[in-house]
């Protein structure tokens, strides 16, 4: 598939329609501090229950659902009430999930957390392009998943609109000019070398310009590792560079490796 940002995406008006207020929102969880989820910021993490895909991968099945079954999820007024006072030690809220363009609360729940003064973050895989398009003017930093090479997005997700989602919400987050990371997740028993190596050439055809790869967990929580990640995650970035082909990892203003 070719990947090119010249097109516009998609109309965004009709996006969050009868958006309800953010006490709708389902809160399938609560980080109360994070200095890992948004870049340079001290976050807490409200996790946003629901997502339609079903990667192979998924470190967080139990958010799938759109039903929470983790009965110790604060809601909305719990999460607000734990904001009020954190207002001087945290400095922003990151929106994660699941997916957290799912929810047609997600726009007021932002507004709210706006009005307490925080910073606001959002973790997205672009499963809704023009939700994601609508709530970009409300964030200030987004981190967006770039799973796998177009071509088996959905052989990963079980989505057959996968790949054009994906390239909708790369598009949209570029016209927006807001800050941002694309993030891939590197798993070594789904992803071949070759598979980094596409994902990195369609990403550099976008225009993406701020790249991290990250290293996944298996179900016990341990690293996911084979030859290739090994070299990868365990060495320094110049290590990563002389990994991968060097015009590829060169070709970002921004390169950074998260390992698990
Ligand atoms: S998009 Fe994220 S939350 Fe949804 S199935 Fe994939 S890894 Fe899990």
């Amino acid at each position: 598939m070719s990947a090119s940002i010249s097109q516009k995406p998609a109309s965004i008006l009709p996006a969050f329609a009868d958006s309800p207020a953010a006490a709708h929102l389902q809160v399938g969880g609560l980080t109360r501090f994070s200095a890992s989820d948004y870049p340079g910021k001290l976050a807490a993490v409200v996790f946003v229950q629901g997502c339609p895909w079903r990667c192979h991968y998924c470190h967080n099945p139990h958010l799938q659902a759109r039903a929470c079954a983790n009965s110790g999820a604060p809601d909305w007024a719990g999460v607000m009430d734990f904001l009020q006072h954190r207002r001087s030690l945290l400095d922003a809220v990151v929106f994660s999930g699941g997916e957290p363009t799912i929810d047609p609360a997600l726009p007021d729940a932002i507004a709210q957390v706006r009005a307490l003064g925080f910073g606001v973050g959002l973790h997205s895989a672009g499963i809704y392009p023009q939700r994601l398009a609508a709530v970009l003017p409300l964030v200030d930093w987004v981190g967006l998943d770039y799973k796998a090479p177009l071509a088996r997005l959905t052989a990963l997700t079980g989505a057959k609109s996968s790949a054009g989602r994906v390239l909708d919400s790369v598009k949209a987050l570029l016209l927006s000019g807001k800050p941002y990371e694309v993030r891939a997740s590197i798993d070594p028993h789904w992803h071949s070398p070759d598979d980094l190596n596409a994902m990195l050439c369609e990403l550099k055809e976008l225009g993406v310009r701020h790249l991290t790869l990250q290293q996944c967990r298996d179900a016990s929580g341990q690293p996911t590792s084979a030859d290739f990640t090994n070299a990868l995650f365990s060495g320094s970035e110049a290590m990563a560079c002389s990994v991968l082909p060097p015009a590829l990892a060169g070709g970002f203003a921004s390169f950074s490796l998260r390992p698990a």
